[in-house]
């Protein structure tokens, strides 16, 4: 099945992006050329996301869209756009990202427009909106939860689950629906694997109307597709590992989140297993990393337990 490399669904032939999506992405119905190599990109200087351990770190550079020439090409700095280009040390962190932004959709989580691209040289980029530079022009006011705590970047997996509860709570302008909404958030990044979600990981951001609401999900993937058995960066219930329906209950408790609303978002991840499953079969990674990371969803599908 060819699927759409923006939303993931069938995309029936080539090309393999709907236009609708491509809209989205890119304000055009057309594909942008990338200009971009990978080679060329050892030359820029590129921020690198995630921790040492994890991606001998996975560059990401400011793109642009030349929108006379249809081009997408590096910016200096404030860009409307992210791209992740393969990174040496582990093959196929783009696809894994894209892939789990995509499964992140489907359980309700808010995500921003994406998609993988072909840079110059054939290989796979992941490619994504910034939601703190909306479509009309100008800035959104963003903060992260190492910032919100007071803390320096370096310190960004001293957090726990809990204390951003309480970083919410203090901060979000309607906490009760936000609190839900991180509840979600922690729950599927457990069943995706996602090793890496830490204080820098999630955001508040004032968006347009005014309101300060947790920004949408960003930098999710399975770390352990590359790490087995990678923990979890900030403890849930005080666990890293191993969480089970107990853990969940209690950290609904700490969140304000009623048993019934906590539930509810419980079986609803686990809903998207079927779904989940055909996406990461369509999905364009080597056969053993679809094969572990179905394995993955499957043994955690009944999050509640
Ligand atoms: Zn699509």
């Amino acid at each position: 099945m060819r699927i759409c490399l923006s939303c993931g669904k069938p995309a029936g032939t080539a090309p393999s992006y709907h236009p609708e999506c491509l809209a989205a992405l890119f304000e055009t119905e057309r594909l942008p050329v990338v200009d971009i190599d990978l080679a060329e990109l050892d030359q820029l200087a590129l921020a690198t996301v995630g921790r040492a351990a994890l991606p001998g770190a996975q560059p990401k550079l400011s793109a642009d869209l030349d929108v006379e020439r249809c081009t997408l090409q590096v910016a200096a700095g404030g860009g409307h756009y992210l791209l992740k280009p393969q990174a040496g040390t582990f093959p196929h962190l783009p696809e894994n990202e894209w892939l789990t932004q995509r499964l992140a959709a489907q359980v309700g989580l808010e995500i921003s427009p994406c998609a993988l691209v072909s840079l110059r040289d054939g290989s796979l980029a992941y490619v994504v909106r910034r939601f703190d530079r909306p479509v009309g022009g100008g800035k959104l006011a963003m903060e992260d939860f190492c910032q919100l705590a007071e803390l320096p970047p370096g310190s960004k997996y001293d957090g726990t689950a809990e204390r951003c509860g309480k970083l919410l709570r203090r901060h979000a302008s309607e906490p009760l629906v936000e609190l839900l909404k991180l509840f979600r958030q922690f729950v599927f990044n457990w069943w995706v694997g996602n090793g890496d979600l830490h204080l820098k990981n999630l955001a508040l951001l004032r968006r347009p109307d005014g309101r300060i609401a947790l920004s949408p999900a960003f930098d999710q993937l399975n770390t352990r597709l590359v790490l087995p058995d990678d923990p979890l960066a900030m403890p849930i219930d005080g666990k890293r590992d191993n969480l089970g329906p107990g853990s969940w209950a209690r950290l609904a408790q700490n969140f304000g989140i009623g048993p019934k609303a906590a539930t509810r978002v419980l079986r609803e991840v686990a809903a998207a297993l079927p779904g989940a499953l055909r996406l990461v079969d369509a999905a364009p990674l080597p056969a053993e990393l679809r094969e572990a990371y179905a394995a993955l969803l499957r043994e955690r599908a009944p999050v509640g337990g």
